[in-house]
């Protein structure tokens, strides 16, 4: 009897302790290659923790360009999920760094650029899902009374519906990029179904405007090495999200942006609300009166 009893905590024991290591896994032990950097916005905790522990080469071997998956924070439940922690800031600040060069004449001009026009932030407006014959309308209106360059995420299947809206759009100096052709979950199609996907939405832009996309956003924001390895086009996700799609109230669209606003920061809102078509005004003047300057993704990225 008692042999049984010393036998069963021992086996107890074990179990708890694999469990244990399962949990403490550390993230310094996967490959760079696989490297799979998950972009927590105001998660200044996950780059702390996670991020700064990795092994300077590591940090050299990764590919600051390749597309990151995003979640709304919560690092214990993804900690499994992905190797590396890291704020969207961050990786724009790493994506800086190599473009650091000495200057030749550095003392050319002396103090005449005024210090606001350094000092200004760039934040980039973008509309998902569209067109919509109502409220995409109206936003490029709005859009167009303060003179600010916004970029649509178009749907393929709603371009070929209202390609004079998305040829407006691209007149009045918007950027139209690719939010796919029907809006599949690209992780979970085949290769040739990823490219269908993504070649029929270029092709009807293309049709619509006379210019292809040059990024595309995924649906759901999904990403994975599958589809990063399949589609070259410049992946673009987003590290504000309003949740326009989930309130529909146009106070916490502008609420959202007031908390969240940064620089480099790129808002998610879907041009396919009337909602977020009332809240926009709002939006913008307040990014106005913070000195933020609109660009485009592309812009943004460039
Ligand atoms: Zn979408």
């Amino acid at each position: 009897m008692m042999n049984k009893n010393i036998l069963m905590i021992g086996i107890l024991f074990g179990l708890v302790s694999l469990l244990i290591f399962w949990w403490l896994k550390s993230p310094l032990g996967t490959k760079a290659e696989n490297m799979h950097i998950s972009a927590t916005y105001n998660e200044q905790q996950g780059y702390e923790q996670f991020v700064k522990q990795l092994p300077q080469q590591k940090w050299d071997k990764m590919n600051w360009n390749s597309p990151f998956y995003m979640n709304n924070g919560g690092l214990p439940r993804y900690i499994r999920d992905c190797e590396a922690y890291i704020t969207v800031n961050e990786i724009l600040v790493k994506q800086e760094e190599p473009k650091e060069e000495p200057k030749e004449e550095p003392q050319k001009e002396p103090i005449e650029k005024p210090q606001q026009e350094i000092q200004r932030k760039r934040i980039a407006l973008t509309f998902d899902d569209g067109p919509n014959d109502k409220n995409t309308v109206q936003i490029l209106s709005i859009l167009q009374k303060y003179d600010v360059k916004a970029t649509f995420f178009v749907i393929g299947l709603n371009v070929v519906k209202h390609p004079e809206i998305v040829k407006l759009a691209a007149q009045q100096g918007h950027e139209i990029a690719s939010h796919t052709w029907s809006h599949k979950n690209l992780t979970k199609l085949t290769p040739a179904q990823m490219h269908d996907e993504i070649d029929r939405a270029s092709n009807a832009i293309f049709e619509a405007t006379g210019q292809y996309p040059t990024t595309y956003r995924p649906p759901y924001g999904a990403i994975n090495a599958n589809v990063r390895d399949e589609i070259k086009m410049k992946s673009i996700l987003w590290n504000i999200d309003t949740m326009d799609w989930q309130h529909k109230t146009p106070a916490k669209t502008i609420e959202n942006v007031k908390l969240h606003a940064k620089d480099g920061g790129v808002i998610l809102m879907h041009d396919i609300h009337k909602e977020t078509a009332e809240a926009l005004e709002g939006v913008i003047q307040y990014l106005i009166q913070e000195n933020y300057e609109f660009v485009t993704v592309e812009e943004l990225y460039k």
